[in-house]
């Protein structure tokens, strides 16, 4: 099994004066038989450092180790890795049996052998029956099954994945997610695995590392960055629908900390203002206020008023959908983007027989416990003490 290391590891395309950097200076530890995901989104350089550690590219600068070993020149063939893309490839002219069982063909391995391993590792991903199949014959879920199996028949010591469900439907993907889930626990190879569907990185990696723009942004388990998100990227990049941000001003009364913005106050006592920084240092100052949607309260004497539109009911309660008097922030790929003054979106989770009233305001409080407040300029979370880039396994 495989620990990866990435030592300063830096990847830049082109040269002055135009060079991409793909890949900023990155640190990573992964540790063996860890779940560990790649996720951000479109162009911030989750498959180059895939293919890096793949050794399917060369870093700039810094160093792959595996075990312990510097492999950063050593080619993908040295590294015994497997790599499974967005479309699995498989041979058309070959049956899935003879597709698993290619790579031992190859080496040379006795029939019976590699007959006994095609159904053992078929019946792990649940495609043992489908062996005399081709692959015209499979659905695209049962396909990236197949492209599984004839990746786990290797033994790697180290699975990447590219995004290896993109192409699949909704429903295929959730299947496939808690199969991988129950493979990889079970072989317990370390696996790095690349998406920029939070869903997925939430619910499959045992860490997961945020990247934006080059660089891992927060690194840590799902529930970590859940709960304590660095910025208010990593804040609205998991989670969904995303955290509600939007524009505030801070007053310190009596210790306590007002928040406004248009008519609307909020006051947070001083025990949970202590957890923002205190009411004094944020006296005076611009904030982001950022609550998930099930972080509210509906309250007809709450003293937050928003105007509901619509609801989508999506089972255990319904979200609904509502406009306030201020501007939203959204986190953006290279930035923050703010809405007019007067129509910042929302997005309230209220139970499912909660009947709202499009004609009439709706009132909310909000549990002060899970409202985070970040800087209107980058974006950071104010918090009492700076919280850590990393965070343990
Ligand atoms: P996606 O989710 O869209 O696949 P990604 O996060 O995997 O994106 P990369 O493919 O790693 O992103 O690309 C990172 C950045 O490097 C992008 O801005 C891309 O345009 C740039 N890039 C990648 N390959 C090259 C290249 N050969 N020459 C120049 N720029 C490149």
């Amino acid at each position: 099994m495989t620990t990866i290391e990435l030592r300063g590891v830096t990847k830049v395309h082109g040269t002055a004066p135009t060079p991409v950097v793909a890949v900023a200076p990155t640190d990573l530890t992964i540790l063996d038989g860890e779940f560990f995901v790649l996720i951000g989104p479109s162009g911030c350089g989750k498959t180059t450092l895939l293919r890096i550690i793949a050794g399917i590219e060369h870093p700039t600068r810094g160093d792959v180790v595996l075990d312990g070993q510097v492999v950063t020149d050593v080619g993908a063939r040295g590294r015994d890795v497997a790599m499974i893309f967005q479309s699995s490839a498989l041979y058309p002219n070959l049956t899935v049996a003879e597709n698993i069982g290619f790579s031992l063909r190859l080496a040379k391995v006795k029939r019976r052998v590699i007959a006994q391993r095609v159904h053992d590792v078929a019946s792990m991903v649940s495609v043992d029956h489908l062996l005399d199949r081709f692959p015209r014959q499979l659905s695209g879920g049962e396909g990236q099954r197949v492209a599984m199996a004839r990746t786990l028949i290797r033994s790697p010591h180290l699975f990447l994945m590219d995004e290896p469900m993109s192409q699949l439907d909704a429903k295929l993907r959730t299947e496939l997610r808690a199969e991988l889930v129950r493979v990889q626990r079970q072989v317990g190879v370390t696996t790095v695995y690349v998406t920029h569907d939070q869903t997925e990185a939430m619910s499959m990696g045992h860490r997961i590392a945020v990247m934006r723009q080059g660089s891992v942004v927060q690194c840590g388990t799902p529930e970590h960055l859940y709960r304590e998100p660095v910025d208010l990227f990593v804040a609205q990049f998991l989670g969904a629908p995303p955290m509600n941000a939007w524009v505030a001003s801070a007053h310190a009364s009596d210790g306590a900390l007002e928040l406004r913005w248009g008519a609307q106050r909020l006051v947070i006592d001083e025990r949970s203002a202590a957890r923002h920084g205190g009411a004094r240092a944020l006296d005076g100052r611009e904030v982001v206020i950022g609550l998930r949607p099930d972080a509210f309260v509906i309250d007809p004497v709450g003293p937050i008023v928003v105007s509901p539109g619509f609801a989508e009911q999506i089972g255990p309660h319904q979200l609904v959908h509502a406009t306030l008097a201020a501007s939203s922030v959204r986190a953006v790929d290279d930035g923050y983007v703010r809405s007019s003054e007067h129509l910042a979106p929302l997005i309230v989770a209220a139970p499912s027989g909660y009947e709202y009233d499009p004609w009439r305001a709706m009132h909310l409080d909000v549990d002060r416990e899970r409202l985070m407040l970040f800087d209107p300029v980058d974006g950071r979370r104010l918090t009492s003490d700076a919280l850590a880039v990393s965070s343990p396994a």
